[in-house]
């Protein structure tokens, strides 16, 4: 009997290793992925941050392809602990801009010594890509979640930072209820294999992840399936409460969410065509005052 228990303990431990190599895997290809368009400059110093930064896009150009450019030479400034947020229609580059701050790629016309993005003045492609990354927390419009616990995917990416830290995380991002009423609480599988969550239950989870990370520069790329209205308010609120003295970049499909940005960008075919606070644009009477008439009008 003793023989045969040694084995299943060791399949046991075994199974445990092979899972959190699996998932170790997928955490690597999908970088892995992204990795392979940018590299490290020679030299490359980590970036130097006091604080939230100023984030600057000065005449950035991108293409995916060659012969299709995205983005035509945009710019602007987000100013340390502010939040600077971009609305237009669908393929209109919003992700881009988040990816191109995030360095999944480099401006296409770098190597003119042009598009350029900056972090406090230090140019992105030249400081190391782990500590640009590192500097920026992301909640994407679709959370990924690992098949593990509950409490594994909110401490993804600071996992030393332990239970307590995973709770108070929770807390801010009003999930910590909803876990703890659980039947199993924190140990919770989720994923593909375990409990699904819905949107507004994931974005929370990524909400949670980020104030647990706690970088200086955040993303939010605002979901766009319909979340009802309750809980949009809800997570909005989150959103707001968590960017609060951090440097932002909001990518918004609901206007609601915007009201109170620093700045307002209104891209379209990759071209800033209105930028502005809500007040000033909803007076101007062009594109962005036409886009909120249309939301006000499915609103209400
Ligand atoms: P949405 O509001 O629908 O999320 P978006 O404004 O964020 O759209 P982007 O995702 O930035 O738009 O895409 C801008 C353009 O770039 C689109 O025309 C898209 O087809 C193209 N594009 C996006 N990703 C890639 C890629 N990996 N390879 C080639 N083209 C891409």
């Amino acid at each position: 009997m003793i023989q045969l228990y040694i084995p299943l303990g060791f399949l046991g431990v075994l199974y445990r290793e092979i899972k959190q190599s699996l998932t170790d895997l997928e955490k690597m290809f999908s970088l892995l992925e992204k990795e392979r368009e940018v590299a490290d400059a020679p030299g490359a110093k980590p970036l130097v941050l006091d604080g939230p930064p100023t984030v600057r896009f000065e005449n950035v150009h991108f293409s995916y392809e060659p012969a299709r450019e995205i983005l035509h030479g945009l710019s602007f400034d987000i100013p340390a602990g502010k939040t600077v947020a971009v609305v237009g229609p669908s393929g209109s580059g919003k992700s881009t801009l988040a990816r191109l701050l995030y360095r999944f790629y480099d401006t296409s016309n770098r190597a003119n010594g042009e598009g350029r993005i900056t972090i406090n003045g230090q140019d992105i492609a030249e400081v190391t890509q782990s500590s640009v990354r590192e500097a920026i927390g992301i909640v994407p419009q679709d959370t990924v979640l690992f098949n593990d616990t509950i409490e594994y995917n909110i401490l993804y990416g600071r996992p030393e930072a332990g239970h307590e830290a995973a709770v108070a995380a929770a807390e801010a991002a009003h999930i910590r209820g909803f876990i703890e009423r659980l039947p199993q609480g924190w140990r919770t599988m989720v994923g593909e294999r375990g409990l699904k969550l819905s949107g507004g239950e994931k974005q929370r989870v990524a909400i949670a992840r980020t104030l647990l990370k706690n970088p200086p520069i955040m993303i939010f790329d605002e979901a766009t399936s319909a979340l009802d209205s309750a809980n949009e308010r809800a997570i909005q609120a989150e959103l707001r409460q968590a960017a609060r003295h951090k440097t932002a970049l909001v990518i918004a499909h609901r206007l609601s969410t915007v009201v109170d940005a620093h700045e307002i960008l209104v891209l379209e075919n990759g071209r800033i065509v209105e930028r502005g606070r809500h007040a000033d644009l909803v007076a101007r009477g062009g594109a962005y005052a036409r886009m909120w008439a249309l939301q006000q009008a499915g609103n209400d």
